[in-house]
């Protein structure tokens, strides 16, 4: 029996310019793969045509050529084979796990309201069961025809994250019974990121810790799907000197700023570098040095206490630290 590879993925959604704490998520994914010597795919989620831009998804792979990462094959766009993820929609189906929900998001935010159900600004409303069409009778997958969405159990969900532990998700409470296909006819991103990762034979899924909780709905996804799991790493997020994550945008401090500025990437890296403690001080580094400098066990320590702390602040000097002629 050949053993294949371990496969990780590298997967930025083009909706806006990378900012640096999607660099270091990308390029801590990237040095973790190259220093166990597994695999890279690089796949852009762009199924939201009205979020995603083919200009972001340029920028992107741009930004992450200059930083010196690499990855293996061609690049994965989601958009490009709809099929596969309609065959998962048909597999639910079967199962009587979907159905066609009537209501839209703002009539699930009045009917919450009307229960009165505290509302918390932001988050979107869940769709419990108690909201699912009272005809017991089947739905079959019919695209285009409404929201679509996977009836959730309750029960707990136990996530084993190799950084930061296990975790325990009540699912129905948390995702109510989330959109798989929305009523714009495309498949939702829970549904095609965990059929993408069985079918690319993602064996470790390298990401921010704002995904931890997705990865208990998706490791049901992927179990109603006859498929298993991939080890989990969830990074802690870069935050900004107040304190606030940030946000993907189009402005000064993204990678396609500092490219065009000139800068170089070993300062970014140098910078990276620092916010993990990897080194004390910003001192620039190329990505390749970066890996070399990759020791998997200070990781996990830096990792460990960074998450307790909530995440690494940049200091209120350092995008314009990164500006400066050397
Ligand atoms: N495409 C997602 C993003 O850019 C990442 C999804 C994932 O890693 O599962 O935030």
């Amino acid at each position: 029996m050949t053993m294949l590879p371990r496969t990780t993925r590298l997967a930025p959604s083009p909706t806006g310019d990378l900012h640096l704490g999607n660099a270091r998520s990308l390029l801590l994914c990237w040095a973790l793969a190259r220093s166990e010597g597994w695999k890279v795919i690089l796949r852009i989620e762009d199924l939201d045509g009205s979020r995603c831009d083919p200009r972001w998804e340029q920028r992107i792979i741009a930004g992450m050529r200059w930083l010196g990462l690499d990855w293996d094959g061609p690049v994965r766009r989601q958009s490009e084979d709809r099929e596969r993820y309609a065959e998962a929609m048909r597999t639910f189906d079967v199962e009587d796990r979907i159905f066609t929900c009537p209501r839209t998001r703002r009539e699930l935010q009045a009917a919450a309201e009307a229960a009165g159900a505290p509302h918390e600004s932001g988050r979107n409303t869940v769709s419990t069961a108690e909201m699912r069409p009272e005809d017991p009778g089947r739905f079959t997958f019919a695209p285009g025809s409404g929201n679509h969405r996977l009836k959730i159990e309750p029960g707990t969900v136990r996530v084993r994250d190799l950084l930061t532990g296990e975790h325990d998700f009540d699912l129905a409470s948390r995702f109510g019974d989330p959109i798989v296909w929305t009523r714009d006819d495309r498949p939702a991103y829970q549904l095609a990121v965990v059929v993408d990762d069985l079918e690319q034979g993602i064996t470790d899924v390298v990401r921010g810790i704002d995904l931890l909780p997705s990865a208990g709905l998706q490791q049901e996804i992927a179990k109603l799907l006859g498929g298993g799991l991939p080890k989990w790493w969830h990074l802690p997020l870069l935050l900004d000197p107040e304190g606030r994550r940030l946000a993907k945008r189009d402005g000064d401090d993204t990678l396609g700023a500092f490219q065009e500025q000139g800068i170089p990437p070993e300062r970014v890296i140098g910078l990276l570098a620092r916010t993990c403690e990897m080194q004390e001080d910003a001192k620039p580094m190329s990505a390749r040095e970066f890996v070399e400098g990759f020791d998997v066990e200070h990781f996990r320590k830096w990792v460990r206490r960074s998450a307790a702390a909530g995440g690494d602040r940049l200091r209120a000097t350092d995008t314009t630290d990164l500006m400066e002629d050397p």
